[in-house]
């Protein structure tokens, strides 16, 4: 139907921009697009890559949840669907042009920072932010001229989610093992090169509290060439502990422990590498004079009924020697000129995906995904959230549409190319895929990534 055709006011075709082409992205214009409304969605994405997280943030040896991209691709076949690459939302374009241009718009730029420790000698060279690896080995542009000196024999990991598991996982792998992955090039000519021996994964809280999903912590025993250990006395649960890993909801704690305890007793088998799970540790201070040389660790215990118990530092210390550190505590939205955000969660101010400032929401703004809710969950989270947040615009509809027709895209291509902005298309983005899938065949790779974006450019 086109908007010439469309019956009357209540039916204004209703034209949504959504920034950040991640899992949250492509989720909310699936959404839009089944709901029957006549609508337009136009998919902002500052690079000329599509897929966020997905191509980014997923690690190299994980190519099945990869697949996500393939229902990405589905999507962005829809005649409703517009992809707008390479355009930077606050820099590009102003929040409040996209505003004048669209009934709604929905900000899925989900979670680019980190959280910090707070702590001496965070910043000393040889330690970074899990989000700098994981950027780099996945070759991201922003990262792609990070520098990570391997040639030390220890590592050491803060945290103990899945993003840890990838970043000690991808430390402990042999070449062999990452060779036939998307991993970046140049970031496997450094891991060839690696010195690491010893990989510590530090949790602040007990092995029943490490948030790893049992699927990823089972692949340390399988790893070629990396022993992995677990010291049987820091197995030893708290009564509050019992309680949780007991709790009928809590099968991946009782499945991590059954992990872990199994790692106990594994055969050592000569590897060259191995990698520690270590409990109830947390960084005070790291050390080092050019760089980093050492990480203090304070031994907690545990405070606090079950499900709430927090780490207590005891006042007993220890050091342990390390050439290189990863913090991996936890991912934190940034903020965007013009948009209300909570400091303390570090997400956009929002009720159920409409965007509240001091006066309550703010016409036409609206979220979804990791800087709606925090980075929890897996992939498929995301869809649920964006549909919950596509529920609120659609209640507002009414609201939205009264001001009649709305140009969307088409509005601001001129603007665009002004400001000297080289829009990327679908049909565009698909060529640079197709070059890089080529340019991975002959290594026996899925891809090899173009890792900075005026490689992409020349491709189109
Ligand atoms: P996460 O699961 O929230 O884990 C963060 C870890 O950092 C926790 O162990 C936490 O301990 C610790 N931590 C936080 N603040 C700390 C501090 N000040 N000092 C020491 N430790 C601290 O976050 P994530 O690993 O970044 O993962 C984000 C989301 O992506 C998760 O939902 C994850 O499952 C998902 N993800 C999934 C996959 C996959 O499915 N394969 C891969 C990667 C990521 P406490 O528990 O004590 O707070």
């Amino acid at each position: 139907m086109t908007e010439a055709s469309l019956p009357g006011p209540d039916n204004v075709l209703l034209r949504v921009a959504v920034v950040g082409s991640g899992p949250s992205g492509f989720y909310t214009t699936e959404a839009l697009i089944k709901s029957g409304h006549p609508v337009r969605v136009d998919l902002f994405e500052r690079l000329p890559a599509p897929y966020g997280l997905v191509r980014y943030g997923v690690a190299p040896d994980h190519p099945k949840l990869k697949q996500a991209i393939q229902v990405y691709e589905k999507i962005a076949q829809s005649p409703e669907f517009t992809f707008v690459g390479n355009v930077t939302v606050g820099r590009d374009l102003g929040i409040d042009e996209l505003r004048q241009a669209y009934h709604a718009v929905v900000l899925t730029c989900g979670a680019e920072t980190d959280r910090s420790l707070g702590i001496a000698g965070e910043d000393l060279s040889g330690s970074h932010t899990a989000t700098e690896f994981v950027g780099w080995y996945n070759g991201h542009p922003d990262y792609r001229e990070r520098i990570f000196d391997l040639n030390h024999e220890v590592a050491v990991v803060i945290g103990q989610g899945n993003v840890a598991a990838d970043v000690a996982r991808v430390l402990a792998k042999t070449v062999d093992e990452l060779r036939a992955t998307d991993i970046a090039a140049h970031a496997l000519e450094v891991l060839a090169e690696s010195a690491i021996r010893e990989i510590h994964v530090i949790g602040r809280r007990g092995p029943a509290q490490a948030k790893f999903t049992p699927k990823e912590l089972r692949e340390f025993g399988d790893l070629a060439d990396c022993q992995v250990r677990v010291n049987a006395d820091e197995l030893e649960l708290n009564p509050a502990s019992e309680v949780e890993v007991a709790d009928k909801s809590n099968a991946n704690a009782r499945k991590n422990m059954d992990l872990f305890r199994k790692f106990v007793d594994a055969p050592s088998a000569g590897k060259d590498r191995q990698c520690y799970f270590r409990f109830l540790r947390s960084p005070v201070a790291l050390s080092g004079g050019r760089r980093l040389q050492a990480v203090e660790l304070e031994t907690n215990c545990l405070s606090g009924e079950p499900f709430a118990q927090s780490a207590q530092g005891t006042g007993v210390t220890e050091t342990l020697g390390c050439g290189i550190l990863f913090r991996s505590i936890g991912y934190r939205g940034a903020p965007l000129a013009g948009v209300p955000f909570d400091e303390r969660r570090g997400v956009f101010s929002n009720r159920g995906g409409r965007i509240h400032d001091a006066q309550g929401a703010v016409a036409g703004l609206y979220t979804a995904g990791w800087i709606k809710r925090g980075p929890t969950g897996i992939i498929g989270t995301n869809r649920a959230d964006s549909v919950a947040t596509v529920d609120a615009l659609l209640q507002d509809l009414d609201a939205l549409r009264s001001g009649g027709a709305k140009p969307g895209i088409d509005g601001l291509y001129a603007v665009l190319a002004d400001r000297g902005a080289r829009v990327v298309s679908f049909p565009e983005w698909q060529k640079i895929d197709a070059a890089e899938i080529a340019r991975g065949a002959p290594h026996g790779k899925p891809r090899e990534k173009f890792t900075r974006v005026d490689e992409m450019l020349e491709q189109l």
